[in-house]
């Protein structure tokens, strides 16, 4: 009645060492148990069928009946002139259907060191701020959604013990009765492991131990942050499964772009037109800041392109105590004469200064 091949149930080889064994066997019953697949019959038939071939072949005596008969069952007796030279007197089939794989089962469940959980994951919050705002600070109230432990279930995923099921299968009792032949032998049921309970899922959370809840948060964004900088709120992610801490934060700044000033790094750099006069015989400008207008020097000669610092008036560095400067490159505007005494001065202005700009020139 039990044809299948256990090596082949336990995906090993025919000499595959009990250690082997044993290896693959936890394997493929993390996958196929029916409490990680609830409903699945396949899964079921399949885990029962990992349960049968590995009681078999982890119980050195029973493996050498199943290698040397190709079968193995509680009431197996080989017939007179069968015998492949086996020697069944040593055989004690008086534990057969014993707890030990119920036992084994439920250490790998449920004692031992668990390994540590992964913390929640981390969620990224872009938050859109002006030119301003980002030079400033921010003081702001964001709203996000966020994965946190389930409350009914304190974040395990189960029903509250109360809640919890007799196992269908046993009916409560944790034991199966098997006919093998003419004997009844008990079992440990496979389905609750022998304890006859089943947990059940968490309604709330169904089963995932967290649940998607709307989360506000008060941030307070520091001076200085630039576009795509990223402020850490710790432990203000998803929450972890099963006690484990919850992730990050992150809030990500999106500053919009200023028509005048364009920022990199802590330094402000902008463009300022200058008359010919002014290039020329040097003046005092009033140039726009971020604190206001103040007030530039440009020397006597000054040519178009030609950038001025202006020192401590950059934006608020997030790493240093001291402002980045802002940089003014000069635009020389040049102007559109009509009069005809424009015209004549600047004439004679250039037979005063008779020199060639393009002598420099290569060819
Ligand atoms: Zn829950
Ligand atoms: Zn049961």
């Amino acid at each position: 009645m039990n044809r299948q091949d256990f090596y082949k149930t336990l995906g090993v080889a025919r000499g595959a060492s009990l250690d082997d064994i044993r290896k693959s066997y936890r394997k493929l019953a993390r996958k196929y148990h029916p409490d990680v697949n609830p409903g699945d019959r396949a899964a079921e038939e399949r885990f029962k069928k990992i349960s049968e071939a590995y009681e078999v072949l982890s119980d050195p005596k029973k493996r050498e009946v199943y290698d040397a008969y190709g079968t193995y069952s509680e009431n197996f007796r080989p017939r007179p002139g069968d015998g492949r030279g086996f020697d069944f007197s040593g055989l004690d089939f008086s534990e057969l259907g014993g707890s030990g794989f119920s036992d084994f089962f439920s250490r790998m469940f449920h004692g031992g060191p668990e390994p540590p959980r992964p913390p929640g994951r981390d969620l990224e919050y872009q938050i859109s701020m002006s030119f301003d705002d980002a030079l400033n600070g921010l003081r702001t109230q964001i709203a996000y959604d966020r994965m946190e432990a389930c409350g009914s279930c304190r974040g395990s995923g189960q029903a509250s013990t109360e809640r919890a099921g007799n196992c269908p299968l046993c009916r409560g009792t944790g034991k199966l009765a098997q006919v093998r032949g003419r004997a009844r032998v008990m079992t440990d049921c496979h389905r609750c492991g022998g304890t006859g309970r089943i947990n059940r899922q968490c309604p709330s959370c169904s089963g995932h131990g967290r649940i998607s809840t709307p989360a506000r948060l008060v941030v307070r964004i520091p001076a200085g942050v630039q576009n795509g900088s990223r402020i850490r709120f710790a432990g203000k992610g998803e929450a972890g499964l099963g006690g484990a801490p919850p992730g990050d934060l992150y809030v990500v700044a999106k500053v919009t772009p200023h028509p005048f000033f364009e920022r990199k790094g802590d330094n402000i750099y902008c463009k300022v037109p200058v008359t010919v006069t002014e290039a020329a015989l040097g003046a005092k400008i009033q140039v726009p800041t971020i604190d206001g207008r103040s007030l530039l020097k440009i020397p006597p000669g000054t040519q178009g392109g030609q950038k001025f610092r202006l020192r401590g008036k950059g934006a608020p560095s997030l790493r240093a105590a001291r402002r980045g400067d802002q940089f003014v490159e000069v635009r020389v505007e040049v102007p559109r004469i009509a009069d005809e005494r424009s015209k004549e001065l600047l004439r004679e202005l250039a037979q005063l200064n008779p020199a060639d700009p393009r002598a420099g020139l290569a060819r």
